[in-house]
């Protein structure tokens, strides 16, 4: 049973005290309950500093070893609020906002939670997408559309691929790739989309492989320009991002990668009846990524 909070009054709630947002994050890191990740032993005992002692082998971990919360010094309450600010935020937010929110003194430290946090917000090992999925390439940066397969000076190209739900538009995946030529664009296809699929393109030869890697290929036209509106759901995707990344990056183009996954995040739930349900997936990727330090951000 997926338990998050509601709404602003339940968050508070529940997140009273240190003590309760570690027992969230116990629950979520162990669901079956504890287990050691030295021996594998399901008993323990709580010590005086929150540490939890294998019965076993005396190993001791903690709810935030291996965690983005690992090493932290700022209370989990703090995190919490991170975390419940950014996901009720329809759109990206910034350091400066998150900052405010948190009435933090520290610009940095703000500026690194939402790099985390973003960085928490692929799940690991995600799926790929799978179905009848369009795909398209598109140019961040630079707002002339420009020739396929030329280089575009202090451009950068993302693969865009968007399942078609009806209507719709359904789940979506970047990939950002060197060129588009076929040896970056295949590899990038692989990577997101379920063999078996049906993939839409225009007529660049960069698809023309497809078949050969198990996909279902169907071209709408044959001469394609990038940015030309042949392939609509993928061009909605790309122009709601380049708007989200104006507006909150003033167009920066250095952490685009994070930007990415932020957007992803939050474009595939954007249908979740409740907003906290997207606090609680945002939790557990956080309990399952990596933890990733200062220096290694960008
Ligand atoms: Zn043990």
């Amino acid at each position: 049973m997926e338990n998050y909070p509601r709404n602003i009054m339940d968050f508070e709630k529940r997140f009273n005290s240190e003590e309760a947002c570690r027992e969230y994050l116990f629950k979520i890191k162990w669901p079956e309950g504890f287990k050691c990740p030295r021996c594998s032993n399901n008993k323990a005992w709580l010590t005086n500093d929150c540490l939890y002692k294998c019965s076993k082998c005396g190993f001791k971990s903690s709810v935030t070893a291996g965690t983005i919360f690992q090493d932290t010094r700022k209370p989990l309450q703090l995190w919490f609020k991170a975390m419940w600010y950014i996901t009720n935020q329809k759109h990206g937010i910034s350091a400066l906002g998150l900052q405010r929110f948190l009435g933090i003194g520290s610009y940095q430290t703000a500026w690194e939670w939402l790099h985390r946090l973003r960085h928490a917000m692929i799940r690991p090992g995600r799926d790929r997408i799978s179905g009848i999925i369009e795909v398209d390439e598109t140019y961040i940066g630079g707002k002339k559309t420009g020739k396929k397969g030329r280089g575009s000076e202090g451009k950068i190209l993302v693969v865009i691929a968007a399942q078609i739900d009806g209507k719709r538009i359904g789940r979506i995946r970047f990939k950002r790739i060197p060129d588009a030529s076929g040896d970056s664009l295949i590899p990038a296809i692989k990577e997101t989309i379920e063999p078996g699929s049906t993939v839409i393109t225009d007529g660049w030869k960069g698809y023309s492989k497809l078949e050969t890697f198990g996909y279902t290929h169907k071209i709408t036209k044959k001469e394609g320009f990038v940015g030309e509106n042949l392939l609509p759901k993928c061009n909605t995707v790309a122009a709601l991002l380049k708007r989200g990344l104006l507006g909150t990056h003033q167009g920066r183009v250095q952490y685009l990668d994070y930007y990415l996954d932020e957007f992803t995040f939050r474009f595939n739930r954007r249908t979740s009846k409740f907003r906290g349900m997207l606090f609680y997936r945002l939790v557990q990727n956080c309990v399952a990524v990596n933890p990733i330090h200062g220096k290694n951000l960008v």
